[in-house]
């Protein structure tokens, strides 16, 4: 078994390998990576003619957005995932259609014509499901924990090799923690956060209601950025519950981009979701979907949002583009305010250099003067070090280690924790792993 690395090595952004055993071929994510210009997977012309499966683990663009093109350039593979990955990636990548993938003119630009086809051969499976792709590999779909019907692929031919897409080893507000009973010779693994520990939930959450609750008693607004797709509903989740509760005083909860149409997936999805919030949507009359504190704007000049302190929750999660840029603008004057980071922000970023402490920065070629106060509270969907490694080790049979999905440090870092036990590689972009 070998495994092209065509995207997401070295890099955080267009994940894209190519698994290959004696004919037969699998794609595992097909994403792009977002930034002043979008870069895309770097599949070589003569291998473009095994894109006959495609795996997606998840919604998220960095593991989906390049779907799209795959289709416009006439390939007609199969898609395999999971029912709230297809309703997602339906909503995501038609926004991305409108907002860049489809640049006009540009030689990469795609429509919704591409959008919908790859929608339409998709193949929906279950978690813990055997299926045959169409040149005979059989494989599996494991819950990630990342977002909802977030995927890890078992793929199973000589050897066994699971990729892990995002995963998140602890459980969060809404859903479980990813499976754990693995059995492989080889893994594929992101290295999101190699270097760091993520704090604990009761940590994060303590900071987060102090941070809010002093911007609010102030009088100033809160903007919280995130993804439209998994931070988005977990952040909604968590203050409706602390409004409930009296943690937090009762504000009005602006929700804008798509993280409303985020939440109502989510909502169709609850199966998807852990047990407790099943249990509390169909048990009680208590939907927290439907919760009486959030809002959208009425006007375009979001004249209303300003009238009383109130949390703005927006996208893009990284201030790469979305409605979260005007609100920076109208809010970074004023001292009062505060934006809160919640998610990871990549390099080059202007969420990044925000955090970095710059006081001044450019969006649409204008400067703006940051006067408004910066915080971060982590709640990610991602996994810190320590337990990436547990993870790792917790695999029965395991002997290889591909780490993917990460910048320098965190990949060398947890390089250097693993290579005890195992044979570790970072692959380059191009390089081709033997399994
Ligand atoms: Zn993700
Ligand atoms: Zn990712």
């Amino acid at each position: 078994m070998e495994v092209y690395a065509y995207g997401g090595a070295r890099e955080v952004g267009r994940n894209c390998f190519l698994v290959h055993e004696k004919g037969k071929y699998i794609i595992l994510d097909c994403g792009v990576k977002l930034g002043e210009q979008t870069e895309y997977p770097q599949i070589p012309d003569n291998m473009r003619q095994h894109i006959h499966d495609v795996v997606v683990t998840h919604a998220h663009l960095d593991h989906s957005g390049y779907l799209p093109h795959i289709f416009r350039d006439g390939l007609r593979p199969h898609v395999h995932g999971t029912k709230p990955t297809r309703d997602l990636i339906t909503v995501l990548l038609a926004d991305y259609a409108r907002i860049g993938g489809g640049r006009k003119g540009s030689g990469d630009a795609f429509t919704q014509k591409d959008v919908d086809m790859s929608i339409r051969n998709f193949r929906l499976h279950e978690f813990n499901q055997e299926f045959h792709t169409g040149h005979g590999f059989r494989a599996r779909l494991l819950n990630a924990g990342h977002i909802l019907g977030s995927a890890m692929v078992m793929v199973e031919g000589d050897k066994r090799l699971l990729y892990t897409g995002d995963i998140s080893v602890r459980g969060t507000k809404l859903l479980d923690g990813c499976e754990r009973n693995i059995h492989c010779d080889a893994l594929i693994m992101e290295s999101t956060y190699g270097d760091e520990e993520l704090p604990s939930v009761k940590e994060s959450m303590k900071k987060l209601v102090h941070e809010i609750k002093e911007t609010l008693k102030e009088g100033g607004h809160v903007l919280i950025p995130s993804f439209a797709v998994g931070r988005g509903q977990e952040i909604l989740l968590l203050l409706e519950a602390y409004m409930k509760s009296g943690a937090l005083p009762e504000t009005k909860i602006y929700v804008e981009g798509m993280i409303g149409t985020g939440m109502k997936i989510t909502r169709q999805n609850i199966i998807y979701a852990n047990q407790e919030i099943q249990r509390r949507i169909l048990m009680s009359e208590d939907d927290p979907f439907k919760s009486k504190y959030f809002r959208t704007s009425r006007r375009k000049d979001k004249h209303d949002v300003f009238e009383e302190p109130s949390i703005i929750v927006s996208t893009s999660g990284m201030l790469t583009g979305g409605p979260a840029i005007g609100y920076v603008e109208k809010m970074a004057h004023n001292p009062k305010n505060k934006i809160i980071f919640m998610g990871y922000q990549a390099e080059g970023t202007p969420g990044r250099k925000i955090l970095e402490g710059e006081k001044e920065v450019e969006f649409h070629g204008e400067k703006i003067k940051l006067r408004m106060k910066v915080a971060e509270v982590r709640i990610s969907g991602h996994s810190g070090k320590s337990e990436l490694i547990q993870f790792a080790k917790g695999i029965k049979g395991l002997k290889k280690v591909v780490l993917i999905h990460g910048e320098e440090e965190g990949l060398n870092s947890l390089k250097e924790s693993l290579e005890r036990s195992y044979e570790v590689i970072i692959p380059s972009l191009g390089d081709k792993i033997n399994i």
